[in-house]
């Protein structure tokens, strides 16, 4: 396996952080380690993940690249990519899992079109070959981002919400977005109905 990283060390690291060293994230480690070799090893670059599904943890756990503090950018583009790309242009490396290398990769090939080996044996195998494919079932190439993903945040006016009375951005409006029809939560029924039987 061509890697720039110590696998069994990746394994520990992801099970304490990650619950597990899933599939998917022994992929996307190596896609990362991947990805910053082809950048350069620069200091000043961000990252965009085109799914949700553990890459996003796997560029945390290699990268200082976190949801934290604003270098990590997800897009659930349902596609196994990610790219790094420098901050103050925009050029970058997009990697991805490329189906057409995964012919002699059986298992990892049924993984990526979802159909998850239910049995041990099947996920002996299919951990075996991500370890023994390494970076060769993965394409990379060049890209430019938009400019919307260069700007840097500047922190926004924030007012309080007329409903909520919590802060919020101030170009919303005076209802905050969830006040606004966006809550994710279940409305609290009125005190008195609670205790009705
Ligand atoms: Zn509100």
């Amino acid at each position: 396996m061509t890697t720039f990283f110590s696998c069994d060390d990746f394994i520990e690291k992801a099970r304490a952080f990650h619950g597990c060293a899933s599939p998917g994230l022994m992929i996307g480690a190596s896609m990362t380690e991947l990805a910053l070799h082809s950048l350069g090893r620069i200091q000043d670059y961000h990252a965009l993940c085109e799914t949700v599904r553990d890459l996003p943890d796997a560029v945390q756990l290699l990268t200082p690249c976190t949801t934290g503090n604003g270098r990590l950018h997800v897009l659930e583009l349902g596609r196994f990519a990610l790219t790094l790309y420098r901050h103050f242009d925009g050029r970058g490396v997009r990697v991805f899992l490329d189906i057409a290398k995964t012919a002699g990769w059986p298992h990892i090939r049924r993984w990526a079109l979802g159909s998850d080996g239910s049995d041990d044996r099947a996920r002996v195998r299919l951990e075996h070959e991500i370890r023994k494919a390494g970076i060769s079932i993965l394409s990379a190439s060049p890209v430019q981002m938009k400019s919307v993903f260069l700007q840097d945040s500047v922190r926004e006016t924030m007012v309080a919400c007329i409903a909520c009375g919590e802060p919020h951005p101030a170009a919303a409006g005076p209802l905050c977005r969830a006040c606004a029809g966006q809550s994710p939560y279940v409305p609290k029924l009125p005190a008195v109905a609670r205790h009705m039987p």
